[in-house]
């Protein structure tokens, strides 16, 4: 398992946006730490269209906090 902080994808509420309720991915949420091989796609209106799959230790710009 991995650690995560403010900025990393993990904690992004874009990290796999259209399916966010997603047990998983709210266990990484709430217990901000996720498998180290844990890949999810990134729902930013500015890459959505691409399918970018990112790891939640990655992290970019468009970083917006998960409620
Ligand atoms: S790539 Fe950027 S916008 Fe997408 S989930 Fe990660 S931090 Fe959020």
């Amino acid at each position: 398992m991995i650690s995560l902080t403010d900025g990393q994808c993990g904690l992004c509420k874009h990290y796999g946006e259209d399916h966010s309720d997603q047990p998983q991915l709210i266990q990484i949420r709430t217990s901000k730490s996720a498998p180290e091989d844990f890949k999810d796609t990134c729902g930013h209106p500015q890459v959505e269209p691409l399918q970018l799959t990112v790891t939640a230790d990655s992290g970019c710009q468009g970083f917006e906090a998960a409620a």
